[in-house]
């Protein structure tokens, strides 16, 4: 069967800190539905490629095509316009305001420039209803009054996840989704992120390998800036030189 559309990709993207190599030749093709994992030691170079990719940063050499567009020296608030979206790690969620409040915050964020429209009767239906199918998608039905500062650790990392698809991004950008949880959370947020990447692409940064192995369909391997290794995690994870990295040899 033939792979979905590459949505977002890189070719001989490279990153320089005053003569330092921090990123150098990485090539990436991140596709429609797949969930792909950016993987490798501290220091590998994978917050720089989630910089350059979202134009926090600007490449040093290289370039980035999103659907097609050519965005390498596009602006981080056109690029996240065009459905490019990073939830970031420090949660991004208000924690008086409940799940629907925070919901409906999000969505209005980027209504603000059709402020007339937003205004209407009509739009807070759109705006109430697009509201409960997100909750609904991202399983947080039950705790639509609950407030955010009550929700368990995992649950406001869905919660927070839910106001980056507020956005509706085309590529969801996760920098270390499970980081800091334990085994129950971590069951619930990949659940998900596998619901999520039905219809977006996933590329998210994570170091519990156990969930990279069940829910990643697709695994770019980092050492010292460049790639080391790709392709599914058996693959990957039984590569030698894989192997070597993450003991540290
Ligand atoms: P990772 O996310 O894989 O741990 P990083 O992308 O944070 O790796 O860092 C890759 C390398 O680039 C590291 O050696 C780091 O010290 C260096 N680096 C990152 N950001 C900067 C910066 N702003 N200035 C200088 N060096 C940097």
């Amino acid at each position: 069967t033939a792979e979905p559309r590459v949505v977002l990709s890189a070719r001989g993207l490279g990153k320089d800190f005053s003569g330092f190599t921090a990123v150098n030749n990485v090539n990436l093709d991140v596709r429609h539905a797949r969930i792909h994992a950016l993987i490798g030691p501290n220091g590998a170079g994978k917050t720089t490629v989630f910089n350059l990719l979202t134009k926090f940063l600007q490449p040093t050499r290289g370039t980035i095509t999103l659907m097609g567009t050519d965005i390498t020296r596009m602006a981080p608030d056109a690029v996240a316009r065009m459905g490019l979206v990073r939830s970031f790690q420090i949660s991004a969620v208000f924690p008086h305001l409940t799940v629907l409040e925070n919901v409906r915050v999000a969505l209005q964020r980027p209504a603000e420039l059709h402020t007339q429209f937003w205004r209407s009767l009509k739009a807070l239906d759109v705006l109430n209803g697009r509201a409960e199918v997100l909750l609904d998608e991202l399983g947080l039905t039950p705790w639509r009054d609950t407030r955010a500062a009550d929700l368990s650790y995992g649950r406001k990392r869905v919660l927070e996840i839910a106001t980056t698809l507020a956005l509706d991004p085309e590529v969801l950008l996760l920098d270390e989704p499970m980081a800091g949880m334990g085994h129950e959370d971590v069951h619930t947020v990949a659940d998900i992120i596998r619901e999520v990447a039905k219809h977006r692409a996933v590329l998210m940064v994570e170091h519990n390998l156990s969930v990279v192995e069940d829910i990643c369909d697709h695994v770019t391997v980092l050492q010292r800036g460049e790639i080391l290794a790709e392709g599914d995690y058996a693959t990957v994870s039984n590569d030698p030189r894989v192997r070597t990295a993450y003991m540290g040899s």
